[in-house]
C-alpha cells in the first residue's frame, strides 16, 4: 500500500490539499467532524477533477484511481495509519491546540504533524505535543490545486528532518515550497497583509474608490488581482484575524487594521462568502 496522508478538516483548503496529494499517488484520509463538511469536500474534489478532464489534462481511469485512494472519516483515530498528518481545520487557537494534543496521543510516534494554519504560531502548535521537532507549518495557498506555493515554516524545535521530509513531500505533490520561520504572518501574510490594509486606507481618506486603487495595482504593478478584489476573496474578516495576529505579535502600530476595515466586517460585509464587501456579488 502507498503511503498514508491524513489531512484533517475538509474545507475549502483541505480537500485541496487531499486532492493534490491523491493525485501525486498517496493514499488519502480526510477527517473531519462533520460529515456535511466531508460530503462537501469529496463532491468539491470530484468536480475539480471533472474540470480537469474537459481541460484534457486527466483521463477518466486517472479520476478513479484519484477517487479510490482518497477515503474519509469523522474520527480522529483514523491518524493511526498516517506517516503524515496535515491539519487544515478552522483557524482558531484553541481548536488547533485541541487538535494537535489529540494527534500527538493517536499518531504514531513517527508521524509528522504539519499544519496549514495562516497566522497562528508553529512553535506555540508544537508545545501542545511531546514531539515539537516533528512539528511543522504547510502552508498552501488558496485554490491548492492551482496555486505553486507551499510556504514551510520551521517552528523552534522543528527538525531539519521533517523539513527535509515535508520540502520532499510539497514536491511531491506538485508544489515549490519556500522554507521560512517562525514569526507572526510568516512571510506570505507579513507581507500581503500590510499591502491589503494600506489599499483600505487610500479608500477610507478617499484618495482613489476601490475601482481606482485595484486597477492602479492591476495595471501599474501587474498584480493579477487588485488587492481589495483579493481582501474580499479572502474574507475581510480573516485579514483583520491577520493584521491581529501581526500587530500584537510585532508590537508594531503599522500593523493595525485600518477602522474601514474594521467596520465592514461588523457589518457584515465580509467580501465574497457574505455576497458583499469592497464589491457587490450576485
Ligand atoms: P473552512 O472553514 O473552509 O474549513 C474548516 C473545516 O474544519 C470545516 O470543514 C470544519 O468542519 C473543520 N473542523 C472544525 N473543527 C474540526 C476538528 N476538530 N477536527 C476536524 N475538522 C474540524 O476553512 P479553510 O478556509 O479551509 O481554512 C482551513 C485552514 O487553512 C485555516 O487554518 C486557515 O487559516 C488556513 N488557510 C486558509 C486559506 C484560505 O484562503 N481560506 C489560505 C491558506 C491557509
Amino acid at each position: 500500500m502507498s503511503e498514508m496522508i491524513a489531512v484533517i478538516g475538509a474545507g475549502q483548503m483541505g480537500n485541496g490539499i487531499a486532492h493534490v496529494c491523491a493525485q501525486a499517488g498517496l493514499s488519502v484520509t480526510m477527517i473531519d467532524v462533520s460529515e456535511g463538511a466531508l460530503a462537501k469536500g469529496k463532491s468539491t474534489i470530484e468536480k475539480n477533477l471533472e474540470r480537469q478532464i474537459k481541460k484534457g489534462t486527466l483521463d477518466a481511469a486517472a479520476r478513479d484511481a484519484i477517487l479510490g485512494r482518497l477515503s474519509t472519516n469523522t474520527d480522529l483515530g483514523a491518524v493511526a495509519n498516517a506517516s503524515v498528518a496535515i491539519e487544515a481545520a478552522t483557524e482558531n487557537v484553541t481548536l488547533k491546540f485541541k487538535i494537535f494534543a489529540d494527534l500527538d496521543r493517536l499518531a504514531p510516534a513517527g508521524t509528522i504533524l504539519a499544519t496549514n494554519t495562516s497566522s497562528i504560531s508553529i512553535t506555540e502548535i508544537a508545545a501542545q505535543t511531546k514531539r515539537p521537532e516533528k512539528v511543522i507549518g504547510m502552508h498552501f495557498m488558496n485554490p491548492v490545486p492551482v496555486m505553486q506555493l507551499v510556504e514551510i515554516i520551521r517552528g523552534l524545535a522543528t527538525s531539519d528532518a521533517t523539513t527535509a521530509r515535508v520540502v520532499e513531500l510539497s514536491k511531491a505533490v506538485g508544489k515549490t515550497p519556500v522554507e521560512v520561520n517562525d514569526y507572526p504572518g510568516f512571510v506570505a501574510n507579513r507581507i500581503l497583509m500590510p499591502m491589503i490594509n494600506e489599499a483600505v486606507f487610500c479608500v477610507m481618506e478617499g484618495v482613489g474608490t476601490p475601482e481606482a486603487v485595484d486597477t492602479v495595482m492591476k495595471l501599474g504593478m501587474n498584480h493579477p488581482m487588485g488587492p481589495l478584489a483579493l481582501a474580499d476573496l479572502i474574507g475581510l474578516d480573516t485579514c483583520v484575524a491577520i493584521l491581529d495576529v501581526l500587530h500584537t505579535g510585532l508590537g508594531d502600530p503599522k500593523y493595525r487594521a485600518c477602522p474601514l476595515l474594521r467596520k465592514y466586517v461588523a457589518a457584515g460585509w465580509l467580501g465574497r462568502k457574505s455576497g458583499r464587501g469592497f464589491y457587490a456579488y450576485a
